[in-house]
């Protein structure tokens, strides 16, 4: 009953349906794309979904990230995501991670699809690596402003490393051009149908798409292989560690910062200094979120001011 709709249409039908329940799928990032994505194919009836993100949710996030409510404010997102998902389809297995993804533990986007929900650079071509040598397709989408893209990455296809070139230095993009809702909406729709083709077995666009709902323009970009590209000929340098990230979270105000100390005794200290109490795996002060895996967010101008309040409350 609950996918009759889907079901009857002719691309999908009781065999599509099988395929989709008994597919096993991550999604990386869980903000404007990853909570419409997340919304989309847990509806849709998707068996298992693996949810990577180390953010939780502040008031601004509300514009776009349609899964979050005001009461969710302060929740790390993968818990307050797998709340909303068991209401919706109670049928869908939720597996949350609470981390920031790196080389260090790629191992945890292993599953038939790979859905890039992130904002940053880094991780793509880290996904795109760990993709490539351990042939899962994977989808990458990003949106800014009232545009964005999306590209199928698969055996068939150039890789995200093909086309994009590395950059130099760390890139703002969300933070500098803002996004609709609407956009973010209308990616993820993109990205979640590409997704249904790939788990049903069906054919899936080989080609860049680019859309501007602003302009109600939509581009299909002819992609070519790149002989020289470095991931399609086997280095992997970001699976390697070779490569840096940046520490500012695109979308918020908040700086990402690495704990290297005992973090029971961090949480004792803090706990009984500053009379709070843990809440999922996390401490919440009142300029920054200290995470039990040795991490924390900390909300400030720049990096020395968010360096410097950290250091306050670790003494
Ligand atoms: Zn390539």
């Amino acid at each position: 009953m609950r996918y009759n709709k889907q079901e009857t249409f002719s691309k999908i039908g009781k065999t599509g349906q099988e395929l989709i329940t008994s597919s096993t799928i991550t999604i990386l990032g869980i903000g404007a794309l990853g909570t419409n994505t997340l919304n989309l194919l847990a509806r849709a009836g998707v068996g298992k979904i693996k949810i990577i993100d180390r953010d939780v949710v502040e008031l601004s996030n509300l514009q776009r990230q349609t899964l979050f409510s005001e009461e969710d404010i302060d929740k790390p997102k993968v818990y307050a995501a797998k709340e909303k998902i068991n209401k919706i389809n109670s049928k869908v297995k939720i597996e949350t991670y609470l981390t920031d993804l790196d080389y260090e533990n790629v191992e945890i986007l292993k599953s038939g699809l790979i859905l890039d929900c992130t904002d940053n650079i880094y991780t793509r071509f880290l996904i795109n690596e760990y993709s490539r040598k351990n042939n899962i397709p994977w989808i990458y989408a990003s949106v800014i402003g009232s545009k964005g893209m999306v590209m199928n990455v698969t055996e068939k296809t150039p890789c995200f490393n093909c086309i994009i070139k590395e950059p130099n230095e760390p890139l703002d993009t969300c933070d500098s051009s803002g996004v609709i809702g609407s956009a973010a909406s209308a990616i993820a729709s993109i990205q979640a149908t590409e997704a249904i083709k790939i788990l049903t077995k069906q054919d899936y666009c080989r080609e860049l798409i680019h859309y501007d709902l602003w302009k109600n323009k939509i581009n299909r970009i002819k992609v070519n292989k790149n002989k020289y590209c470095k991931t399609c000929n086997k280095v992997y340098e970001y699976l390697e560690g070779k490569k840096k990230k940046l520490i500012k979270i695109c979308g918020s105000c908040n700086y990402q910062i690495e704990i290297k100390k005992d973090m029971n005794l961090v949480f004792a200290k803090l706990s009984s200094l500053r009379d709070v109490k843990p809440e999922n795996e996390c401490l919440i002060l009142e300029n920054a979120i200290i995470f039990k895996s040795g991490r924390a967010l900390v909300k400030a101008e720049n990096e020395n001011k968010a360096k410097a309040i950290l250091d306050g409350y670790l003494g």
